[in-house]
């Protein structure tokens, strides 16, 4: 089954704005997802919506497997958000910055702090566990809220056009290093972007969205067009 059903949402904000209009779609586990489509196509309400950060004004989403009575979301860990600028807080370093959403986790000292090392490891940059934010690459501030989303092995990854804000060559990096993580770790990731690139080269199911109102015009399944290794 799959891991969230969305089933005919649609948003309508207060100013009678029309985000998203009848979308339906089934994310399945292992899948990598991109929502491509232009600004204002309704790509970041969807995403919001199932991250539980917005209601649908019509429509439902369904979590067949959450446990009863959970309302899935990102306060019980079942999704992780990664947001186009990487949030960090600038006072603390890079591992506390990490470590942050495992405090409301139930675990050991030495549990989190081994998550925590992990996360880093994934992204590369164990070595700057004690650095602050300020000393870092906008490429490395990225990956460390990559580290700080990855950190409570979500079962959703949501990405919402996380690399806008790098240069091209730092994105391409970044591209490369999601993609091998991905092919790693198996994660199931729904990631917003409106570059035709990003999502061809990444993600192995395209959705594309149109604007006014919002919703999806197309659901392709992309088989590895370039050899990937
Ligand atoms: P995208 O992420 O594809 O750029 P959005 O989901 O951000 O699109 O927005 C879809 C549409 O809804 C746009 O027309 C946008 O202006 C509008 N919109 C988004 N958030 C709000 C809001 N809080 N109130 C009113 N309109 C909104
Ligand atoms: P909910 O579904 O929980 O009511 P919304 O999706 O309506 O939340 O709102 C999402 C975010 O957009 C909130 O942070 C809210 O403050 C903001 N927002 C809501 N309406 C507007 C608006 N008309 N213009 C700009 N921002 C808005």
């Amino acid at each position: 089954s799959p891991i969230v059903s969305l089933q005919r949402v649609s948003k309508t904000f207060a100013n009678a704005t029309v985000a998203l209009k009848d979308m339906t779609l089934d994310i399945n586990s292992g899948e990598f997802v991109s929502l491509l489509g232009p600004s204002g196509c309704g790509k970041s309400t969807a995403l919001r919506i199932i991250a539980g950060l917005s209601s649908p004004t019509a429509g439902r989403l369904v979590w067949p497997d959450a446990r009863p009575g959970a309302q899935p979301g990102a306060q019980d860990h079942a999704i992780s958000f990664v947001f186009q600028e990487p949030t960090l807080m600038p006072w603390t370093t890079v591992f506390d910055n990490v470590h942050l959403p495992l405090k409301l986790k139930d675990q050991s000292a030495d549990a989190s702090r081994k998550a925590v090392m992990e996360a880093l490891e994934m992204v590369g940059l164990e070595r700057f566990a004690t650095s602050y934010p300020r000393e870092l690459s906008g490429g490395m501030k990225m990956r460390v809220s990559i580290a700080r989303a990855l950190v409570t092995k979500p079962r959703l990854l949501l990405m919402d056009e996380p690399f806008a804000a790098l240069d091209e060559i730092t994105r391409f990096r970044l591209n490369n290093d999601l993609l091998r993580l991905w092919q790693e770790f198996g994660w199931t990731v729904i990631f917003v972007t409106h570059s035709v690139f990003e999502s061809v080269y990444l993600s192995n199911r395209i959705v594309v969205m149109a604007a006014r109102p919002g919703r999806v015009v197309a659901d392709l399944a992309v088989d590895a067009p370039y050899p990937r290794d």
